[in-house]
């Protein structure tokens, strides 16, 4: 590269070519290039084996040192094609049905690519004004959708195990404010509630808080999994006789596992009458506030003094992207607020400064994706999106449920099939047979799925979330799924 090729704006000032960014003509050319991989990608990823058939150490041991001059950006593409995408699990495949399904949406691809270009850190509302404010009105305009009481205020984090963890501190601040100063040393033993359905991450921000495994009470479940409330009454006296200090209880709306939907009134009746916080974990579920025909189910959930939701898991958000609402941000403050004499500026009191909610200081303009995405689809367009998903699951349920050989559980959930294959060789033999499906279903490459245990017995779960999948792409998982019992059940070397 000369100087005379460089453009007059390309901003190498006074200094040679080698200490500068890629010129901005180059910027250019090469993000056309990116632009069309991108949208090549993303036409394409259907076609592609949803997961490699790779084995770990496989890629490793194919990439090159790092070089001690630059590469043409041109080499940089092709391996990206050549290593990185072979050895790739594709989220965004229209046949991508483990754990949660999500869309990594094209408005949000395009305001990721914005948010690297401004490259701002929102530690304090003077370091990245439009990060706070576009953060703070996304978040108080989306609860009031969902149906949140408007007086909620928000922080985005990277994931809900985030989220729940700063929740969490908040509850044990507002418990046992001494803790906060003086740490737990002496404080006496602390629980947290929460169905034995609920996500690990509450067991693991329990954990974090230096309050124990042992910091959290598995409450009982019923025949569908909800956490069961006079238990959850119970446990919380009984504890008290016994010592602890409640701290919270944790409800989930949509359980990781089969989407089952806590009673969330009645937990919030029993948190109040015991004056403990209420958290509620809808990472999944909570876009599902959308839709007035599930609403009712969450009744109860706008009592609660913290929510997480997941935009990055069914609203259309690329990863990464937890809200988390608390009732008075200020009791994240309380948690988390400190303020070195470096970043103190002249609207340190007056302005919102998002690294009062939590442990990160720097954050990320994850607002921006949100609000692209929001903006693109309409809230309207969001609804339309969603109901298709929970139709294309409780279809195929219908489905299953007909087919000898099969059993369903809990059908008429959210975005997800729990289901079986039965035999009559006993439980464990099936166990073996469910688990070698997803794994001869991955190996295929034609879908993938996950599996849980429930009571005991393995059931797969195929999860529909994508914005690009379509009855025809469910049929076909479906068919993967015939074709991978078939193939466990002839046996090896068939
Ligand atoms: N809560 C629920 C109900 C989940 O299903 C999950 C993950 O699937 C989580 C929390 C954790 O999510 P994250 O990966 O954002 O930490």
């Amino acid at each position: 590269m000369t100087r005379d090729s460089r453009g007059p704006d390309d901003g190498a000032g006074e200094h040679a070519p080698d200490l500068h960014d890629m010129p901005v003509e180059e910027l250019r050319r090469h993000g056309h290039t990116v632009a069309d991989w991108i949208a090549d990608y993303v036409g394409r990823v259907g076609d592609l084996p949803v997961f490699p058939d790779i084995e770990p150490g496989s890629l490793r041991d194919r990439l090159a040192d790092l070089p001690e001059e630059g590469e043409p950006f041109d080499v940089i593409l092709r391996d990206l094609d050549q290593l990185v995408i072979p050895a790739t699990t594709h989220w965004n495949h229209p046949r991508f049905h483990a754990w949660f399904s999500v869309t990594g949406s094209a408005p949000g691809i395009l305001a990721e690519a914005v948010a690297a270009a401004l490259n701002v850190n929102g530690m304090v509302w003077r370091s990245g004004p439009a990060v706070t404010e576009l953060e703070e009105h996304v978040l108080e305009l989306l609860a009031v959708e969902l149906g949140l009481p408007s007086g909620l205020t928000g922080a985005i984090n990277d994931t809900a195990s985030t989220s729940s963890l700063y929740a969490l501190a908040a509850a044990r601040h507002a418990a046992l404010p001494d803790a906060t100063a003086q740490g737990l040393h002496g404080a006496p033993p602390c629980r947290v509630y929460a169905s034995e359905q609920a996500h690990s991450s509450i067991d693991k921000a329990v954990l974090t808080l230096g309050l124990g495994r042992e910091g959290v009470a598995h409450i009982p479940t019923d025949e569908s999994l909800r956490m069961d409330p006079d238990a959850l009454r119970s446990r919380i006296e009984e504890d008290r006789r016994q010592g602890y200090v409640p701290v919270a209880v944790v409800a989930t709306l949509g359980t990781t596992s089969t989407t089952a939907v806590d009673p969330v009134a009645e937990i919030a009746k029993v948190a109040r009458e015991a004056g403990v916080w209420l958290h509620v974990d809808a990472a999944y579920g909570g876009p599902l506030g959308l839709l007035p025909e599930w609403r009712t189910r969450f009744e109860g959930w706008e009592r609660a003094d913290s929510v997480v939701v997941n935009p990055h898991k069914w609203l259309f958000t690329p990863i990464d992207c937890s809200v988390l609402w608390v009732r008075g941000r200020e009791r994240l403050r309380g948690a988390f607020g400190i303020t070195p004499e470096y970043l103190r500026t002249s609207e340190t009191e007056a302005a919102t400064n998002l690294m009062d909610y939590g442990v990160a200081l720097g954050r990320r303009f994850r607002a921006l994706k949100l609000w692209f995405v929001l903006r693109y689809f309409g809230i309207e367009g969001l609804r339309r999106r969603l109901r298709p998903h929970i139709e294309l699951a409780t279809d195929l349920a219908a489905r299953i449920g007909k087919t000898p050989g099969w059993g369903v559980h809990t059908p008429g959930t959210m975005a997800l099939v729990v289901f079986r294959a039965t035999t009559s060789e006993g439980d464990s033999e099936s166990d073996d047979l469910n688990r070698e499906i997803v794994e001869l279903v991955a190996r295929s490459g034609e879908a993938l799925l996950s599996h849980t245990v429930l009571r005991g017995r393995v059931w797969i779960r195929l999860a529909v979330g994508n914005l690009r999948t379509t009855r025809a792409d469910v049929d076909r998982s479906w068919k993967a799924v015939l074709a991978a019992r078939a193939q466990a059940e002839a046996g090896p070397g068939d």
